[in-house]
């Protein structure tokens, strides 16, 4: 037989192979028709109430299960699940549904209808919260009705998860062990599914649209994260590729290029779990540590020492090496029900980042810095970097440099122990790329964010699906950002790194040395591959392609050059 592709979103570069299992949850919550003489309507309110209670215990146990095997931030989508259980608007919807004579379960559905619909007809994050709708949904009717749940964790080894969508209870669910992969008929890349996918290193494609019906259960097929395709029937070349016979040899120690200049290869960390993997995946160290984890999910901020010994554990992962932390880079789309963050219409555009930090954060910036000081002043302190977010002007590298400078002086007058640490910012802002040669004047490092910096150059929100396109940072305008960027720090005491989702590209991996980074910072799956792809580089070869790279007048001619064809 022979291979049959489809094409969707690919979200995780990596491919597997195996035998499709559809999911199809739908199917096992068919309701009788409800009574046509009606319901006994306080009855049913108590058997609402009941399921309701039964529902929050259930998302209790997968957020707990969740936080532990995926992560704390992936594990937050089950806090939005119980906020929904417990929506006023939704409750009264429900009652007033059962009052006009229907069972709990059916009016479960039919109030849920509205709020759905209302949430698919909005833009980018929050068309997906219809996703998590229908999961609260479906749910709340599974424990009405007494149905039991289609487990996902235990599939059979070497299955591919086939489903019109995936909830994120769902996916929270797959065993990477057993499973091998799943494609999905709707979703983006930024799709809870595509997240928790990322996060399991499972091979994935989403939106592949209604074809992915036609693939029979029980067939073979080839999951290809990475070129975003479904094969079917896979041609013996293809299926041997999935396999992944050929894993490339983990690097334990730094690299060099070919002509011999070193280029650090860091790991990208949320949280203290993904610590061990980065080192077991060879990172020279931590280049970005993102620390919204210790501030998420809470009731109130992380106290200085818990703070203290989150860092000091990170750099005694990596005892030789550096650890760069980043302040805490909230504002507008995460939620901290503690900090009271203001509504915006763009958040992306307004206070977040650093402007918090300086504005109404203050305090808690101090504490961190605090924390920050001290650790760097511990055991393997010598490593750590403190890198601050979002910075678009030379005034608010000042004020942080001011604040680090009250703090150390706290400290000595307490006389506690503490070192200054590296000191850098990102450059995630067309401002911060602009101002690249006042900023290496005041800093020790830049690290370029280039999630954000793609976003704010080509004005294309980085969660909105529709304009993935623009939001890619091989656009020429955003690699001549990057150059700006390098240029500025050309024979001044400043490295220049990046830890956008870019660096972490083994297909860029030449073109970045080229453009001359010191440093590429990725999430822990792709630094075998990016370490070899630095060694296999020529430097000059590499400028050259650089060179060419940035005369480019397209993204599409960015792709010919470096052999890629998308
Ligand atoms: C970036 O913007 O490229 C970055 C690394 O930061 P985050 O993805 O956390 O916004
Ligand atoms: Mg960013």
């Amino acid at each position: 037989m022979s291979e049959r592709t489809l094409s969707g979103t690919g979200v995780t570069p990596r491919a597997g192979v195996g035998t499709v299992v559809w999911y199809r949850p739908e199917a096992d919550l068919e309701l009788p028709e409800p009574p046509a003489e009606g319901v006994d309507a306080a009855a049913e309110r108590e058997r609402f109430e009941a399921a309701r209670e039964e529902a929050r215990a259930e998302l209790e146990r997968e957020r707990d299960r969740t936080a532990e095997r995926v992560g704390e931030e992936e594990a937050a989508v089950f806090d939005a699940h119980v906020q929904f259980l417990g929506d006023p608007q939704i409750e009264e919807g429900v009652l007033a549904e059962i009052d006009g004579g229907l069972p709990a379960e059916h009016a479960v559905r039919r109030a849920f209808a509205g709020p759905i619909e209302q949430f698919e007809g909005m833009e980018g994050r929050m068309a997906e919260r219809a996703d998590d709708l229908r999961d609260v949904r479906d749910r709340l009717v599974r424990v009405l009705v007494g149905g039991e749940r289609v487990n996902l964790a235990e599939l059979p080894e070497g299955s591919v998860v086939l489903a019109e969508r995936l909830t994120p209870s769902d996916t929270a669910q797959l065993d990477p062990d057993r499973v091998a992969g799943f494609a999905t008929v709707t979703g983006g890349r930024t799709s809870h599914a595509a997240i928790f996918a990322r996060s399991l290193a499972l091979p994935a494609v989403v939106g592949v649209g209604g074809d992915l019906e036609s693939i029979a259960e029980g067939a073979t097929v080839v999951i290809d994260g990475d070129a975003g395709e479904v094969a079917v029937d896979p041609s013996e070349e293809r299926r041997e590729a999935a396999a992944g016979g050929e894993e490339v040899e983990i690097r334990h120690e730094p690299v060099s290029t070919a002509d011999g200049a070193p280029v650090e290869v860091a790991a990208n960390v949320g949280r203290p779990a993904e610590l061990e993997p980065a080192v077991a995946r060879g990172a020279d160290g931590i280049g970005l540590f993102r620390t919204e984890f210790l501030f998420l999910d809470r009731e109130s901020p992380p106290a200085e020492d818990e703070q203290y010994e989150a860092y000091a554990e990170a750099l005694s992962a990596f005892p030789a090496g550096r650890v760069v932390v980043r302040t805490l880079d909230v504002g507008g789309d995460k939620p901290v029900p503690y900090l009271d963050l203001p509504e915006s219409e763009n958040p992306f555009l307004g206070e977040r980042g650093i402007r918090r930090s300086l504005g109404p954060d203050a305090e808690l910036f101090e504490t961190q810095l605090r924390a920050l000081l001290r650790a760097a002043g511990s055991e393997h302190g010598d490593g750590l970097a403190v890198m601050l977010p979002l910075v678009a002007t030379i005034e608010e590298v000042e004020a942080a440099l001011d604040a680090l400078d009250a703090v150390a002086a706290d400290l000595d007058d307490a006389g506690a122990e503490y070192a200054r640490p590296e000191f850098g910012v990102m450059i995630e802002t067309p401002a911060a790329a602009f101002m690249a040669p006042e900023l290496v004047e005041r800093v020790d490092f830049l690290s370029v964010g280039t999630n954000d910096l793609a976003q704010y150059v080509m004005a294309a929100d980085r969660g909105d699906e529709r304009v993935a396109d623009l939001h890619d940072p091989l656009h020429p305008a955003v690699l001549r950002a990057v150059a700006r960027t390098v240029d500025a720090a050309e024979g001044e005491e400043c490295w220049v790194g990046m830890c956008g989702e870019m660096a972490g590209d083994p297909d860029l991996t030449e073109l970045l040395v080229g453009l001359g980074l010191d440093e590429l910072s990725m999430s822990a799956v792709t630094i075998p591959d990016v370490k070899a792809n630095v060694e296999a580089t020529d430097r000059e070869e590499a400028a050259a392609l650089a060179e060419r790279a940035l005369a480019a007048s397209t993204k599409r001619e960015v792709n010919q050059l470096i052999r890629r064809d998308r």
